[in-house]
């Protein structure tokens, strides 16, 4: 965190010694970073002094000797994230003093906070930054999408908000897979070597008998997925079947190091009383110094019960879970509870690392958990 904030403070510091030379630009960075400087005590009175006691020499020297860098190159720097200095993941967020984050450095930081049970603040000002008192900035969201950036193929330069179509549709160089691939063609190329190749590609024109080997392949990875689903609508079709809408909310442990953990409240479902706990990177010590985070989660039986429960169960999104996460793949789990057995193990919670940090920057995690008894044979 110190690391970063030093790397900004330079880049203003340069920034402001580079743009001496023109009164509007030293006017426009001072303006956008007063809070950054106020709050840096030495740097600050150090940058005061630069900029009031400039001795006219290098002013002179700056304005002959160095090119004047390009606008877009300035307000780069002025409207990058404050903490990974890039300006390619939106939405952009700010502190209440202005400071910019982008939308996957601002989970972070608030997931990270989580975990270690501290109040999460801003790297820039320290002052208090939560998911509330936090706002977009739309205008530098806009304005982000007006700079120029190169195209990771063919290097030629488009605004950000053109850079996606022409990669995925227009780009010459876009990375390409030859149109016979489904039989097996392993070719692939910049787009416009395409042609060339399907001239002489040797898919079309092979018989049967030498493609049904990768045919049969095919059909085995669809089969294995349908039988899957196949599974899905038989559970669905059995008699006891519970759906609940589940929300877990964050508790911390009562051990010496308190550990972040969630937890539903009780719900009923099928007849019993049930609980649902989940954790992060499966408690490991330090989740917060791991990149890569997972959630797992545990049924839990809250019941007295005489005979055995024999249950699968899966979670899927449901209907308030957050509309912008992907769709959890649902993994369906098979326990037998009974006197003795009333917890299941952890069992993965099927999300990309980037999701759980968006989880865990949020106050809650809504999900739906089906469960299906099995009749007894
Ligand atoms: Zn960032
Ligand atoms: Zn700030
Ligand atoms: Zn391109
Ligand atoms: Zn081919």
């Amino acid at each position: 965190m110190t690391e970063i904030t030093t790397t900004t403070t330079t880049t203003i510091s340069n920034d402001l010694q580079q743009n001496l030379s023109s009164e509007i630009i030293v006017n426009l960075s001072s303006d956008t970073n007063e809070t950054t400087l106020s709050t840096t005590g030495t740097t600050n009175s150090m940058l005061d002094s630069t900029i009031v006691d400039e001795p006219p020499t290098k002013k002179c020297k700056l304005t002959t000797n160095d090119k004047p860098r390009l606008l877009e190159d300035r307000l780069s720097s002025i409207l990058s994230c404050c903490i990974c200095l890039d300006l390619s993941t939106l939405p952009i967020f700010q502190c209440v003093n202005g400071h910019l984050m982008c939308a996957s450095c601002f989970n972070h930081l608030l997931a990270d906070c989580k975990l270690k049970d501290e109040q999460t603040t801003c790297p820039n000002c320290r002052c208090e930054i939560s998911k509330s008192n936090c706002t977009r900035n739309l205008a530098v969201e806009k304005t982000i999408s007006e700079l120029p950036i190169q195209c990771d193929y063919c290097l030629q330069i488009f605004l950000r908000s053109e850079i996606k179509i022409h990669q995925s549709q227009n780009c010459p160089d876009r990375p390409t897979i030859c149109d016979y691939s489904l039989l097996g063609c392993n070719w692939n190329g910049p787009f416009h070597t395409l042609s060339s190749h399907l001239a002489i590609c040797e898919y079309p024109t092979k018989t049967g008998l030498e493609l049904i080997e990768t045919i049969r392949a095919q059909k085995r990875g669809c089969d294995d997925e349908k039988k899957y689903l196949e599974t899905v609508v038989d559970l669905l079709s059995l008699n006891q079947i519970g759906v609940s809408d589940l929300i877990l909310k964050p508790c911390r442990t009562d051990d010496f190091v308190a550990k972040l953990y969630f937890e539903t409240s009780r719900f009923t479902a099928l007849q019993y009383q049930w609980q649902v706990r989940a954790r992060i990177n499966d408690n490991i010590p330090h989740p917060h110094t791991i990149v890569t985070r997972s959630l797992s989660y545990q049924l839990v039986l809250k019941s007295k019960i005489s005979q055995t429960i024999d249950l699968k169960f899966f979670i899927l999104k449901g209907p308030h879970g957050d509309p912008s996460t992907s769709q959890i793949q649902p993994i369906i789990y098979h326990y037998e509870f009974n006197q003795n057995n009333t917890e299941t193990e952890y069992l993965k919670l099927p999300i990309s690392s980037q999701e759980c940090n968006r989880i865990l920057s949020s106050s809650s995690i809504s999900f739906r958990l089906l469960m299906v008894q099995l009749d007894k044979p």
